[in-house]
């Protein structure tokens, strides 16, 4: 009997402001639709999360593709993986600026290279050579983003002592999808943190930390402060809650306390195993989420 699919995914965790709230709602709910078109048309867990993902990389509400965080020399930088439950096979992309959907780029790694990640020109490189054009870094800037780093940097002291505080915005986007097949896949796509450092990656694009998929346990990705959800390769980590026989709804807060008691760290996940189980959970105000199943749907922005 085939499965009955599942997509949830997330538009990340942080106090998002009351007149936020709509447009993050808006944006979940148009990227489970264009999930669910794909999942409820027979196809893979893969390409549903992609899809997802790519609504939401266009959706300039999310930190993720075009309206992104700038970083401290006014650039965008993405970075992005994709991961497929069923083989393991992975690809990402790290610190691309002149790419409108790094998960297309990552999905195409995943597909036709031997290797998992590629980075900056290289990563660009390869992506002109399987069809995808590049654009100006210009193109994914928004006047929303350089006001705000502009305010973000005339007050650094300020900033300073609560750089990573639950009220600086998380907005990196992520899916996990099961398929009618029985297949999981997850997919995690970010901007990345305000004011970042040239060059410095975060843990969304980095297998087992902000994305991590594997039939046999779970499909995740998370959003949130980057460097503290590194240090526990929070994905993986919760994965390997699942396999150990312990429900994704149970597990997903259990790893958001783990975050907060183990390096202070604050954020959220969507957690999906292979019979359709899942958890949604964060340790910030609040969360974009949605899901979709055979029987339910729901998206809000707390949990
Ligand atoms: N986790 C991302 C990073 O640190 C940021 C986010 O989730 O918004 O790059």
């Amino acid at each position: 009997m085939p499965n009955t699919p599942v997509l949830v995914i997330h538009g990340g965790a942080w106090a998002i402001p009351e007149d936020m709230v709509d447009a993050h709602l808006r944006g979940v709910r148009n990227a489970i639709a264009a999930g669910w078109r794909v999942l409820d048309a027979g196809g893979t867990a893969l390409d549903a999360v992609e899809q997802s993902v790519v609504i939401m990389e266009d959706d300039d509400t999310f930190d993720a593709g075009r309206g992104a965080f700038l970083n401290r020399e006014g650039k965008v930088q993405l970075d992005a993986l994709i991961m497929d439950g069923a083989t393991l096979r992975a690809g990402g992309v790290g610190c691309v600026e002149h790419l409108r959907n790094p998960i297309r780029a990552a999905r195409k790694i995943l597909s036709e290279s031997p290797h998992i990640y590629f980075v900056a020109e290289g990563a660009e490189r390869f992506a002109v050579e399987h069809g995808i054009p590049l654009c100006k870094n210009e193109d994914l800037i928004i006047p929303r983003e350089v006001e705000r780093l502009r305010e973000f940097q005339s007050h650094l002291a300020e900033h300073e002592k609560d750089l990573f505080a639950p009220t600086i915005s998380h907005d990196t986007v992520g899916a996990v999808a099961l398929d009618c097949d029985g297949n999981i896949a997850a997919a995690t796509s970010t901007g990345g943190t305000l004011n970042k450092a040239p060059g410095r990656l975060g843990d969304s694009s980095l297998i087992g930390c902000g994305c991590y998929a594997d039939n046999a346990s779970a499909a995740a990705s998370t959003t949130g402060w980057g460097e503290p959800i590194m240090k526990l390769v929070l994905a993986k980590w919760s994965a390997d809650r699942v396999s150990a026989g312990n429900s994704p709804e149970w597990v997903a807060p259990e790893a958001m306390n783990y975050l907060q008691a183990r390096v202070q760290g604050h954020g959220g996940i969507i957690l999906l195993d292979a019979r359709g189980r899942f958890g949604i959970a964060h340790n910030t105000p609040r969360m974009a989420w949605a899901f979709k199943t055979s029987k339910e749907e729901a998206a809000g922005i707390e949990r």
